[in-house]
């Protein structure tokens, strides 16, 4: 553990708590069904108006162009009903990296469109989705049946976690940090070295990309906002992202903070994963 300079009487606790950011179920099952209903319509209407001009051509197209959409349809409603599941019962049938694909390039699109249109804030959306994602990404790991190599994991941490009036530069090389104890980063190297996983504290998405593009890691541990964790999600897919949501005691931006334990938490569930008892 790091000498911190602070003394005991002004013992940092860690950042205060901001925002709840669990997903709340109600919204959540609200937009799967809202989703299901859009979905539905559309489904009719793809299948409704060309069916004029099919029957014109044979009798038997309309019937079979049905049977297309309703397929389509059929398996997306599906898609949708393993993610309820998996959001409110915890229990995860399909993990595969490809149904996480399905989630981030159709899902989410269209939760965010849905949701939009019943004015349900876009930032419950996001915590559904980044709960849902790393449910997705466990269990993938758990079904694996081992841990990944701690050098293949990267740590990242927005550079707004440390402390403002911090002097000390710790986006080019984190370990300049002298661990005072005024920000969580002195407690974030701990961590890193505990797992043996490399740590970067950066600037932006941007750097994020270029550190992935570099280090190639099997699986990332990333904690930011929401909004930006669910761009990082969708960009670095199809490379696993455990997202964690930070704590903003100053609102976005400025003295964010994190849970510590959630974070070692992500690492342990990539690193040692608990037999899954969903598998075989
Ligand atoms: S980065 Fe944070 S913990 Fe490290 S020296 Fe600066 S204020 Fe202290």
């Amino acid at each position: 553990m790091k000498a911190r300079l602070l003394n005991n009487k002004e013992e940092w606790k860690g950042s205060p708590e901001s925002i709840p950011y669990r997903p709340n179920r109600k919204i959540i099952i609200g937009l799967l069904v809202l989703v299901g209903l859009g979905l539905s319509a559309l489904g009719f209407v793809l299948w409704y108006v060309p069916t004029i001009g099919l029957k014109n051509l044979h009798p038997s197209l309309p019937y079979v162009f049905g049977v297309i959409v309703g397929g389509m349809l059929a398996v997306t409603l599906g898609g949708l009903v393993l993610m309820g599941v998996a959001l409110i019962k915890g229990r995860i049938v399909v993990s595969s990296p490809a149904f996480r694909g399905v989630l981030i390039k159709l899902f989410l699109p269209l939760m965010m469109l849905v949701g939009g249109v019943a004015g349900i804030p876009r930032i419950r959306i996001e915590q559904a989705f980044i709960e849902l994602n790393n449910r997705l990404v466990r269990e993938t790991i758990r079904r694996r049946g081992r841990g990944l190599a701690p050098n293949r994991l990267v740590l990242l941490m927005p550079h707004c976690i440390q402390y403002d009036n911090c002097r000390i530069k710790v986006t080019r090389e984190v370990r300049n940090c002298v661990g005072c104890g005024r920000c969580e980063i002195g407690d974030l190297i701990d961590v890193s070295d505990k797992y043996g996983v490399k740590l970067f504290v950066l600037t932006g998405g941007t750097v994020a990309r270029r550190k992935l593009v570099e280090y190639r890691p099997d699986a990332v541990v990333a904690v930011a906002c929401e909004r930006d964790l669910t761009s990082g999600v969708q960009d670095a897919y199809p490379l696993p992202v455990i997202a964690v949501i930070n704590k903003r005691p100053n609102g976005y931006c400025i003295e964010t903070g994190v849970n510590i334990e959630d974070v070692k938490r992500a690492l342990e569930d990539l690193l040692n994963p608990e037999p899954s008892p969903q598998a075989g």
